[in-house]
């Protein structure tokens, strides 16, 4: 029989896990094929870790993995994707926000052909005005800049069959973008729009500097455009100050023009001094990266786990 792991993972979310994992198992149920769910433990503070090793005893499809710490979503992910071994792999949040019943849908598509059927949201439910605004804008902004097109609205649900969870495991860069990474592989994807429903319990992870952040990570993961920004500036700026100039000689050469003109001085040594600056944090955004991928660190520690023996491999 075919196999289907689903990796789920989780930071403090005790108190959705046993509902997420009822409803999994009902899909789980109804399904032809031999299924897993591995939950991974980002570190969770509370007892996400006891619920899900008490989701283990009930039923033998459930395996667990625990992190060292809280490494986020992306490398949770991660370690998730590289611990297991099936045909197919899902992966779905903890918080129910997307729904387990879109599973089968998912694998119609698969044997269809597909190797990846993801997600796309067409309604955010419970989600505020500003934050639909923000993710909006970041991938329209991610478009334009990266000559990847990472799918609008679509978060990381999604399944993937067994070549393309083989091509992720390849990718070990630290700078983990996911959804840019699931897109860069390629292969024959579909998208499968849905509503996302409000989170089940417990609060969203994110915030606006967190949001901020991950956006920069994205961009400047598949996208090199921001260094380039400094050269065209640049060039500008030295067009308009070469036209400038022989506009000033002119007039000191004809007119005897006295000193005069500290307004305009002090508005181009601060534009220029800022458009510096800029150009400075750009690059650095790029080299701190650099820097941390030069350090060749493992992504992940595996503090504990409980894999099935023999799963896979059919
Ligand atoms: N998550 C995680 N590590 C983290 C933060 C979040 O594993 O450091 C998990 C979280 O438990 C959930 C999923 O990632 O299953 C999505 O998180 P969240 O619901 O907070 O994000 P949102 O849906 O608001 O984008
Ligand atoms: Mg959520």
């Amino acid at each position: 029989m075919q196999t289907l792991a689903v990796v789920v993972p989780a930071y403090n979310e005790s108190d959705g896990l046993r509902e997420f994992q009822r409803r999994l198992g009902l899909v789980f149920d109804a399904l032809d094929l031999d299924c897993h769910v591995l939950y991974v433990d980002d570190g969770s503070r509370d007892d996400t870790w006891e619920v899900m090793e008490s989701l283990r005893s009930a039923d033998s499809r459930v395996a667990t993995l625990k992190l060292s710490r809280n490494f986020g979503k992306e490398l949770a992910l991660t370690a998730g994707i590289d611990h297991v071994d099936a045909d197919a792999v899902v992966v779905i949040d903890a918080d129910l926000q997307d729904q387990p019943e879109l599973i089968p849908e998912f694998i119609r598509r698969w044997r269809e052909g597909f190797d990846v059927v993801y997600g796309t949201r067409s309604n955010r439910a419970g989600e505020t005005a500003l934050k639909k605004f923000t993710s909006a804008a970041f991938y329209r902004v991610m478009e334009r800049m990266s000559d990847l097109p990472v799918p609008r609205d679509t978060g990381d649900f999604r399944l993937m069959s067994r070549r393309v969870v083989d091509a992720l495991k390849l990718l070990r860069e630290r700078q983990r973008f996911m959804k840019g990474l699931f897109t860069w592989v390629g292969f024959r994807q579909i998208a499968i729009m849905y509503d996302r429903d409000p989170r089940f319990a417990g609060d969203s992870k994110w915030n606006y500097w967190k949001l901020w952040n991950f956006a920069l990570e994205g961009i400047t993961s598949f996208s090199s455009f921001p260094l380039r920004v400094a050269t065209y500036i640049g060039f500008m700026a030295a067009l308009a100050a070469f036209l400038f100039g022989l506009v000033v000689l002119a007039k000191a050469l004809f007119f005897g023009d006295p000193v005069r003109g500290y307004p305009s001085l002090m508005v181009v040594v601060l534009f220029l001094g800022g458009a510096q600056l800029m150009a400075l944090g750009m690059i650095g955004e790029y080299l701190g990266r650099t820097y941390v991928e030069s350090k060749q660190r493992p992504l992940y520690f595996v503090d504990r786990h409980h894999l099935p023996a023999k799963t896979g491999a059919t």
